[in-house]
């Protein structure tokens, strides 16, 4: 595997590399891997000829009061297990290199934010999109692998390639849980140990009420109180926001029905968790 650091290097080895008609998969992180960025490299891997990691902490994605100096980070460790899962590359440039200047030209995202992590994160998926629109041009990938765990980047991802007409293929990935259910994130080590035991009630709640929906509740409303009680009754976690919305449009629902998401946000003492299901219903 080769460690690339610079954006012009990355970007020659890529036009060396398709020039040669290989397919290129891209699979962007912010680091500290965990087996859901694995599962991600791993289809990467079987469905392309050069498989590509990127691994930068994007301050643009993170608001002034949010985790962007306590994000975990740990080079070494991804460094082998993405030696061990077969990338090809990883990119790994600093602040620096990605953003020399204060950019003259940024990538606004109009629909679609004005809910869930778009609202409570303000400039949040300006900052993603942006990023995404740079290591687009840098790695001009054949597919791109983006988990269901952030299923409204998920749906910013597909009209920014769509607007912008890039030749990319996006390659949605379901999300990766421990064994409790908690959906593995790079964030769950900043949870103290209570928390890590609470923690598993974002993904209970979720359970229950689709169990809810199977027995016929369909008012969006009722479902969302239902939810934010069993958070607040079996956890210290704050509820940041709890919603349901029609998918990939998250437009609001009078009624459930089509495919929707119910998507959810819990603040526990140093880390805020997401988690969502999305579910076909008739
Ligand atoms: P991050 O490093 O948190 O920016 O995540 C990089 C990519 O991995 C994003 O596309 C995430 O959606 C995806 N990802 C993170 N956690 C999971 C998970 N538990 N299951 C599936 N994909 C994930």
């Amino acid at each position: 595997m080769n460690v690339i650091t610079t954006i012009n290097e990355m970007q020659a080895e890529l036009l060396k590399q398709k020039s040669q008609g290989k397919s290129v998969g891209f699979v962007p992180t912010m680091g500290f891997l965990h087996e859901g960025h694995l599962t991600l490299l791993r289809q990467a891997r079987k469905e392309n000829d050069i498989v590509v990691l990127s691994i930068f902490v994007n301050p643009l994605q993170f608001g002034p009061k949010e985790d962007f100096s306590t994000y975990p980070r740990d080079f070494e460790r991804d460094r082998a297990l993405a030696e061990c899962e077969k990338a090809d590359y990883l990119f790994f440039p600093s602040v620096e290199e990605m953003y020399p200047t204060e950019p003259s030209v940024s990538v606004v995202v109009k629909d679609r934010t004005d809910v869930l992590c778009g609202k409570s994160r303000p400039g949040h998926f300006d900052g993603v999109a942006t990023v995404i629109t740079k290591l687009f041009n840098i790695m001009m990938p054949s597919r791109a692998y983006f988990g269901k765990k952030d299923a409204q980047q998920v749906a910013v991802i597909e009209g920014l390639i769509s607007d912008f007409n890039f030749p990319v293929e996006l390659i949605p990935v379901d999300i990766v849980r421990e064994e409790d259910g908690l959906a593995k994130s790079s964030r769950n080590v900043n949870l103290l140990p209570h928390e890590r035991e609470q923690a598993v009630i974002l993904y209970k709640s979720l359970q229950a009420a689709k169990e809810e929906i199977i027995m016929g509740e369909r008012n969006p409303a009722r479902l969302i109180s239902f939810i934010k009680e069993m958070i607040t009754n079996q956890s210290d976690g704050e509820v940041d926001y709890v919603d349901i919305y029609s998918y990939p449009n998250l437009k609001p629902l009078e009624k459930i029905k089509g495919r929707i998401i119910i998507a959810l946000a819990v603040k526990f003492s140093k880390v805020r968790l997401i988690d969502n299901l999305i579910l076909d219903i008739d």
